[in-house]
Formats: C-alpha cells, sequence, structure tokens
C-alpha cells in the first residue's frame, strides 16, 4: 500500500499519474466521495461520485477502510478493491490525506503500508498552482490554503517526505522509494524457497 498526501496543488495527482501510467505493478485505489465532480473528472476513474445517502450507506455497511471529511466534503476508500488488489499480492496507490493514512496504519492491513509526503517548495508556490487550475471557486482557493497548513503539519507522520520543486525529480524519488521497499526482504515472496534451491544446487 503506497501512500501518497500533499496540500491540495503540490502536484499529488500529477505525479499518481504519471506513476500509474508508467508502472503495471501499481493500481489506484479509486476513493468514493460527496463532492461534486470538476470538468473532466470521470465518475469511477477519477472518483466514484456519490449522495450524502448513498455514502451514508456505505459507512454504515462498513464498505470503507477509511473515510474522512475534507472542505466539508466526505471520501472515503472502498475496502473491497484494496483487499483483492493486496489478496493478489498487487501494489496499490492511495491519495488520501492525513486522517485516512492514520487510518489506514491503524487497519489490518497497515502493516504493509508505505507513506509519502509531498510538500510545495512555498505557499506563494502552492497558491499560483491552485489559481492555475482554474477548477475551484474563490472560496475554495482561500479555504484550501488554509488547510494547506493544517495537512502540513502532519508532515512527520510519514515515512518519506518529498519536496516538489521539479516534478521530473519528485516522480523519480517516488519510483525509488517505490522500488525499493518492493526489494525489502519481507515483501519478496518465495524468496526462503529460491534461496533453499540455491544452497542446495538445483
Ligand atoms: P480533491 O477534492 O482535491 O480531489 O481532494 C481533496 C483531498 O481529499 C485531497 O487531500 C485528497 O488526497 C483527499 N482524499 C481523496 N480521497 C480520499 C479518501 O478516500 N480518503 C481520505 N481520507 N482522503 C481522501
Amino acid at each position: 500500500m503506497l501512500v501518497l498526501s500533499s496540500p491540495s496543488g503540490a502536484g499529488k495527482s500529477t505525479m499518481a499519474k504519471r506513476l500509474l501510467a508508467t508502472d503495471p505493478q501499481i493500481s489506484l485505489s479509486v476513493s468514493a466521495t460527496t463532492r461534486k465532480a470538476r470538468v473532466g473528472e470521470i465518475d469511477g476513474q477519477d472518483y466514484h461520485f456519490v449522495d450524502q445517502d448513498r455514502f451514508d450507506h456505505m459507512v454504515k455497511t462498513g464498505q470503507f477502510l477509511e473515510w474522512a471529511t475534507v472542505f466539508s466534503n466526505r471520501y472515503g476508500t472502498p475496502r473491497e478493491p484494496v483487499e483483492q488488489a493486496l489478496a493478489e499480492g498487487r501494489d496499490i496507490l492511495f491519495d488520501i490525506d492525513w486522517q485516512g493514512t492514520q487510518q489506514l496504519r491503524q487497519s489490518q492491513s497497515g502493516g504493509d503500508l508505505v507513506s509519502i509526503f509531498l510538500l510545495p517548495p512555498s505557499l506563494d508556490e502552492l497558491e499560483s498552482r491552485l489559481r492555475s487550475r482554474a477548477a475551484d471557486s474563490e472560496e475554495i482557493i482561500t479555504q484550501r490554503m488554509s488547510r494547506a497548513a493544517d495537512e502540513i503539519s502532519h508532515w512527520a507522520e510519514y515515512d518519506y517526505v518529498l519536496v516538489n520543486d521539479d516534478p521530473g525529480q519528485c516522480l523519480h524519488e517516488i519510483r525509488s522509494i517505490l522500488t525499493s521497499e518492493r526489494l525489502r526482504r519481507e515483501r519478496q515472496k518465495g524468496l526462503a524457497g529460491f534461496v533453499r534451491e540455491l544452497l542446495a544446487g538445483e
């Protein structure tokens, strides 16, 4: 389980998209949200866009691995696709906030979690990225800027912290983390058997 968190506008979605496009071994956990779709967002691909009643039902019936309220909208990680991917030994990427990361870490599958926090190079840069995205109203941009400080205050809860001042370099660093974490002894399936055969000269 690879978690990417950052304040809005620090480049997290771009990093996630580029990583998914170039690494066939990892797939995205598509969250459910009560937020309205932005222009260009596709239901079932970017998010599962659901209404409040549906979200309530999913909470009540235990369909979320974690869920949280962010900017007065609710977001949650559907449990089933994640459990299925993990059972099949596939890697899964989560674009979620610090609240979701804490919950995932405490969940049953949390032992196999690697978390990365992306920092913007400066708050001015963050604001100009939010504005150039032109997806949100002025009121929402102000809200997102005030929430950025709150999100950033959780940086020390993450395994890795990257400053995204060069997207190409940042992607390279994320890939390096993924490669190293995949090579951890406990994550390499069948290694004990391989070494036994190696020593037996088979
Ligand atoms: P946005 O509305 O910009 O797509 O996302 C707002 C924030 O919600 C981002 O920080 C994003 O990472 C977070 N988020 C998206 N999906 C989930 C989720 O399933 N759970 C949690 N806890 N946060 C999420």
